[in-house]
């Protein structure tokens, strides 16, 4: 498939996760850079979400919690267009019961060509980047374009 790009804004709209392992250090990771987030639309899965809210006071847009299928909701999202960036502070270290959901996020952020960020370090790399205050344009794949070859 050809390719196309879409703008992604300097206000970004921005999906926090973390599993039950490393929601401390999703908390901490926030608090960290807390003044750099406030002017960004931040989404999170549902109990990283609440955490979130209430250890920072952020205002964070809930989605399901992960396992009750909050992956799945937040990888449409991310197929919508509707989600520019994503921090998911996932566990390396053991196996979640909704692993096939966390597969299925992670195939379509790349599918999508999102900037993604699994770990701290990464994470910060992101957020310090000078693109992250800036609009930029993303690569994407051009489907609209596919189907009309198809379609004819
Ligand atoms: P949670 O989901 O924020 O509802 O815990 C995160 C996940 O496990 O994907």
């Amino acid at each position: 498939m050809k390719s196309t790009t879409r703008p992604l804004s300097q206000h970004k709209r921005i999906a926090l996760v973390a599993h039950d392992s490393c929601k401390q250090g999703l908390i901490q990771w926030v608090k960290k850079h807390q003044s750099a987030l406030t002017s960004h639309q931040l989404y999170a899965t549902g109990t990283t979400g609440h955490l979130l809210a209430r250890e920072t006071g952020l205002i964070i847009q809930p989605l399901l919690s992960g396992p009750m299928g909050g992956d799945q909701q937040l990888g449409g999202l991310i197929a919508e267009k509707k989600i520019d960036m994503m921090i998911f502070f996932w566990d390396p270290m053991n196996a979640a019961p909704h692993d096939p959901d966390v597969k299925a996020l992670m195939r379509i952020a790349t599918v999508w060509n999102i900037p993604v960020a699994i770990n701290q370090a990464s994470a910060d790399f992101l957020l310090t980047s000078s693109l992250f205050e800036q609009r930029i344009d993303i690569e994407i794949p051009d489907y609209e374009g596919y189907l009309k070859e198809r379609l004819g």
